[in-house]
């Protein structure tokens, strides 16, 4: 029995919602009066057809032409995955989208958030067993489903959205998906891409039974925006784009702004600005300009933060005075993942920040970096929505046609994979090399990440994966994160390690307000564990549950509430796991007996994130790479001890790293031989060192020898 587009309108139109058997609301019709309206509407007919006879499909179409919100709907009255006991899931790059949207989807097809309509992203699943069947998730969290659970026998129908971003979980599982079909023939795929060259994909997956996948394009209705460029090129583009911000809301009809910013600070400080500037316009004039509104959007905000992109702008400050405005300062989240109705303007100074992974030196930085010409086209698109707008770019035309690559680079390309191996070996994948990859990864990056994952003993020197390594592909974690967490309990502070590891995943917990930043070091000063940042964010969360998890308390301490609740749910996240796995969760009371152990737990993960202090400038260099890297200001060891391990190396003005915890060289020898096996290391201080700790341990007993055989077996 196939459904129709005749038969889907009827039940739209119906006063009885089919999936819940409850009548639909007043809203409901309200909702459906503005769906209506968009081009995938009026196209559902064509869908039908599509969708009905072919098992692959590749959708493409402009932003908010309503693919994300309405496509899985259309595919739910197709599959009734309620009736069936399946899932339609619908897959996003980023958190925050996949949470807005399954919040719009279930306002729209009138049922509760998290019970019918749900989502699931990293730490947190909000939906109901048994109920959800349609759902909003991250790729990575599909991705780490098809590694536990390779047929994805709970989905009727899997959407791929936003495939033109090239994030590395989508590439993954195309790859996967493309492998499934074959395997299933009940399963339906469909890849949805914003931009309309969807040559990409449907080459990808190719010629079927001598027919190709379908194309199904969803027309836009976009006003025709114009172009600005800059005649220079603007040394300060943060500086140029408030200033560009202050020029429209001055001179330009009503209508609200999109400017697109790199990062949360970056973005919260341009909204303080922002705000403060045209806050002294109107008190100087209150005839001048109407007020502003700036809405900051990244990844990290709450609920209903984001929620705010949506609020109308702010109305006059009395009958007939100027306008108000709307600017929403984003990341590239609203480049096409969501759509804000009513932006008029867009201000593109032409970057974004982006991952890139240095293989060679095992250094994963954040970089702000130019866009590509298609982003610029994206960016410029969301100033046409509702009618015609403007975009100003904070480039000139020359740079953008010369400077710009074409398309945006895939992530598969600049970024570390040790996780995604992991996970794709444990998903069954038995040749990295030859996996039918979208775009292919470097063999040095793909080669990084087996030896890596075959030093933290997660696969073998075959390259197949061991016992460890099968339950440290069960945490949402990186490799060394899950290791450590493993190697707990034989240190008997799996309780601690676990702290450690939530605060780690989570948001920065330090808040450090430009105007109090005396005051704000002085009260980290307090909490500061000399030996190591490791252990002063264990105290940190452990003053914050004594605290009784008072907001106030940590306002007054400069500490992010917000990221300490979700430290605390991300632990008893990760500390479920550890059950399921009957990994033991233990502490020692002895507090100098239990930061030892804690230091030598950390040391079975991060040992390929050893530095050994040279010289007496404070500069260490890094282990096996020889990196000269200072600690990060941030960091809070006092004395330097001579090693240390870290957690994340940062280049920014130099190299840098950050989180970082003092160890003792004997540990690394005796709980990471292999690593440290010295025939290993080229002639240097460091191999120097630590011949000199080697002699010492062998000259006094053979207890070394003995303890690496104990060792291997327990890491
Ligand atoms: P696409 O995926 O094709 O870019 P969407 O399905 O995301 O399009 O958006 C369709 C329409 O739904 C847009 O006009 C957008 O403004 C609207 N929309 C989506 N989410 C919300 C929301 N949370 N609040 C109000 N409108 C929304
Ligand atoms: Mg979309």
């Amino acid at each position: 029995r196939k459904v129709t587009g005749r038969q889907v309108r009827k039940a739209l139109e119906h006063n009885i919602n089919p999936f819940t058997k409850v009548p639909h609301t007043p809203r409901y019709h309200e909702m459906l009066e503005a769906r209506r309206k968009l081009p995938v509407y009026d196209q559902m007919d064509e869908f039908y057809k599509i969708f009905n006879k072919n098992q692959i499909i590749i959708i493409a179409g402009e932003t908010g032409a309503g693919k994300t919100t309405q496509i899985p709907q259309l595919v739910a009255y197709a599959d009734l995955p309620h009736v069936n006991g399946k899932l339609v899931a619908c897959t996003q790059p980023r958190r925050v989208a996949a949470m807005s949207l399954a919040k719009r989807v279930a306002d729209e097809m009138d049922v509760q958030l998290g019970r019918h309509v749900g989502y699931s992203i990293r730490f947190e699943d909000m939906t109901e067993p048994g109920t959800t069947f349609l759902k909003y998730m991250t790729d990575g969290i599909l991705l780490r489903e098809a590694t536990s659970d390779p047929t994805l026998d709970r989905y009727s129908t899997i959407i791929l959205d936003e495939a033109h971003e090239r994030t590395l979980a989508t590439d993954i599982l195309m790859g996967l998906l493309k492998l499934l079909a074959k395997k299933r023939s009940d399963l339906k795929i469909i890849i949805m891409s914003a931009t309309l060259d969807a040559r990409k994909f449907r080459n990808y997956f190719g010629i079927k039974k001598g027919s190709s996948v379908p194309l199904f394009k969803v027309s836009g209705r976009a006003h025709p925006v114009e172009v600005f460029y800059t005649q220079e090129p603007e040394p300060d583009y943060v500086e140029a784009a408030i200033r560009t911000v202050l020029m429209v809301h001055r001179a330009e009809d009503p209508g609200d702004v999109l400017l697109f910013l790199t990062g949360e600070e970056e973005i919260e400080e341009v909204c303080k600005k922002i705000k403060l500037e045209v806050d002294d316009l109107v008190n100087q004039d209150p005839d001048s300009v109407g007020p502003i509104v700036c809405v900051p959007l990244y990844a990290s905000l709450g609920p209903q933060q984001q929620q705010r992109i949506f609020d109308p702008p702010p109305k006059p400050q009395r009958p007939n005075g100027p306008p108000g405005r709307k600017v929403v300062v984003s990341t590239n989240i609203a480049e096409t993942s969501l759509t804000i109705d009513g932006i008029v303007y867009v201000i593109d100074p032409g970057f974004w920040r982006v991952s890139v992974y240095n293989p060679r030196l095992r250094i994963e930085s954040l970089l702000v970096c130019p866009i590509s010409k298609a982003s610029a086209q994206q960016r410029a698109g969301r100033a046409g929505r509702t009618r015609p707008g403007k975009c100003f770019r904070l480039y000139t035309e020359k740079d953008f046609m010369s400077e710009l690559e074409e398309q945006t680079h895939p992530e598969i390309l600049r970024s570390n994979l040790a996780t995604t191996v992991l996970g794709m070996v444990k998903a069954g994948v038995r040749d990295l090399v030859k996996f039918d990859y979208v775009d292919s990864p470097a063999p040095e990056t793909l080669m990084r990440a087996l030896e890596l994952l075959n030093n933290l003993a997660a696969l073998d020197d075959d390259g197949n994966l061991t016992p460890l390594g099968s339950v440290m592909a069960e945490f949402p974690l990186d490799p060394q994160l899950s290791k450590m967490l493993i190697a707990s309990p034989e240190f008997r502070c799996s309780n601690e390690i676990l702290t450690i590891t939530a605060m780690l995943s989570v948001s920065n917990v330090w808040l450090l307000p430009s105007n109090q930043r005396r005051e704000a070091d002085a009260a980290k000063a307090l909490v500061t564990v000399p030996d190591g940042d490791h252990l002063t964010l264990l105290n940190v969360y452990n003053s914050y549950i004594r605290n009784k998890h008072d907001e106030k308390w940590a306002r007054n301490n400069f500490l992010s509430a917000r990221a300490l609740a979700e430290a605390e749910n991300v632990r008893e996240q990760l500390q479920r796991i550890m059950e399921r796995y009957e990994l033991e969760l233990t502490s020692i009371a002895d507090e100098k007996m239990m930061y030892n152990a804690i230091r030598k737990a950390l040391c079975c993960g991060f040992f390929m994130q050893v530095a050994h202090r040279v010289g007496d400038q404070g500069n260490y260099l890094t282990v096996k790479d020889n990196q000269v890297v200072s600690l990060h200001p941030s960091c809070g060891l006092h004395p330097q001890p001579e090693w240390v391990i870290f957690n994340e190396f940062v280049l920014t003005t130099r190299p840098f790293i950050r989180t970082v915890t003092g160890v003792q060289p004997k540990w690394l020898l005796e709980l990471a031989h292999v690593y440290f096996d010295l025939a290993t290391f080229g002639d240097g201080e460091t191999k120097t060192a630590l011949k000199r700790v080697l002699n010492e341990k062998v000259g006094t007993s053979g207890r070394v020898k003995r303890l690496n055989k104990g060792m291997k077996k327990q890491c």
